[in-house]
């Protein structure tokens, strides 16, 4: 099964990678054209080519629309600060095809900045026409952190969330252009957002495991040694599993590692050093272990007497398209009740490719010996 490309990133291997071009400048005195800091400027560049390259077509934008849960959270969520939007500026980081620049306005914004780096950007200014907005809606082509906006804005509004919230890395254009755009106490639309894990039972996996025990019973051909083969393939590879699971299937109450306050100051620097927590639960009950089911939800302030707004992608709640990102140990680990689980999980940017998660586990399940495994997101 493939994953469709949205919320993953192409990889633009321009060589170099980690280590290439590394070191200080050896007499800190002017950089020759074609050295190593332009080669990293353009290895930058042509991966964010290929990062807006991804949302030029349809099918993303399609996936992401027909996500109820998403986008009716997005629309209540701004819809209910109308108090706060009526009559005021907004910016929308990464309009796509216009749909959250469109709410703004429909809740009574004034004027709208929707910008949109990827060629949808196009479709967002016919989709605003369509809707008798020109006058409202201005859809501006390119890249936040160029794009020059003739004012500053009252409230900011994105849709920035990736696998695992953190992949692609766009939270840092939402930061940057909160910086630079957005007025001294303005609003932020979602305004937080909490990271959550918890031990899981893969029934999928564990389906796929014990196939080939059943084949004899099929075919009449014992492959039962294919077990620890099919475990190895499954399981015995450090890439983050994008896959839907429900709430049987989780394993000990949900532990919440991480906040990130949208105003806060410095939040920029966490994500660059990583983003994470120690975690402790208790298992409530018998069952083979796979590994963690990591998620996220964000919050949308209340508004004016309103309760805050949260867009859950946890297994309790109905799913997203961004699913659960699953870090699987090597091998299934049998658990009991009250088996104790504890660890710490860092998120941070990969080194090779910045707008890659990386996700680095340490556990201890039980008796076990404690173990550490660094995942990556997978292409
Ligand atoms: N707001 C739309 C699209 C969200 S997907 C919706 O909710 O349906 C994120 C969008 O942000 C993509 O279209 C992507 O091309 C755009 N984007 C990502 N980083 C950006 C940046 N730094 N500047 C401008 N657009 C960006």
């Amino acid at each position: 099964m493939s994953l469709p490309k949205k919320r993953k990133t192409e990889s633009a291997d321009g060589g170099g990678g980690e280590g290439s071009g590394g070191g200080e400048e050896e007499d800190g005195g002017e950089r020759e054209p074609g050295g190593p800091e332009e080669a990293r400027e353009s290895e930058q560049g042509a991966r964010d080519r290929l990062y807006y390259e991804c949302y030029s077509d349809v099918s993303v934008h399609e996936e992401m629309i027909a996500d109820r849960v998403r986008t009716d959270a997005y629309r209540l969520g701004i819809l209910r600060n109308w108090a706060s939007l009526r009559g005021k500026t907004v910016l929308d980081v990464g309009a796509g095809t216009g749909i959250l620049s469109v709410f703004c306005a429909q809740a009574g914004a004034r004027r709208v900045y929707a910008v949109e780096a990827s060629d949808i950007w196009q479709q967002a200014r016919e989709v605003v026409r369509l809707n008798g907005l020109e006058d409202r809606v201005h859809v501006l082509p390119g890249p936040v952190e160029t794009v020059e906006l003739p004012e500053r804005v009252d409230a900011i509004v994105s849709e920035w969330m990736g696998y695992g919230l953190l992949h692609e890395s766009m939270l840092a254009s939402v930061l940057h252009a909160r910086a630079k755009w957005l007025k001294e106490g303005g609003l932020l639309l979602p305004a937080s957002a909490e990271l959550f894990l918890a031990p899981i039972n893969d029934r999928t996996l564990e389906w796929r495991l014990g196939f080939w025990g059943e084949v004899k019973q099929r075919y009449g051909v014992d492959m039962s040694c294919l077990e620890g083969f099919a475990t190895r393939c499954l399981m015995g590879h450090s890439e983050i599993v994008v896959q839907g699971l429900t709430g049987e299937e989780v394993l000990a109450r949900p532990q919440r590692f991480a906040q990130l306050q949208l105003d806060r100051d410095g939040l920029q620097q966490e994500l660059q050093a990583g983003v994470g927590g120690r975690f402790s639960c208790r298992c409530y009950g018998s069952a083979p272990m796979h590994g963690f089911a990591l998620w996220f939800q964000v919050t949308f302030p209340g508004g004016d007497g309103e309760k805050p707004l949260v867009l859950s992608t946890s297994p309790f709640h109905p799913e997203t398209h961004w699913k659960q990102a699953l870090l699987y140990l090597d091998e299934p680990l049998q658990v009991e009740q009250d088996t104790d689980i504890s660890g710490e999980i860092t998120l941070s940017p990969s080194r090779d490719n910045p707008r890659h998660l990386r996700v680095l586990l340490r556990y201890k399940v039980g008796d076990e010996e404690e173990k550490t495994k660094d995942f990556r997101m997978g292409d």
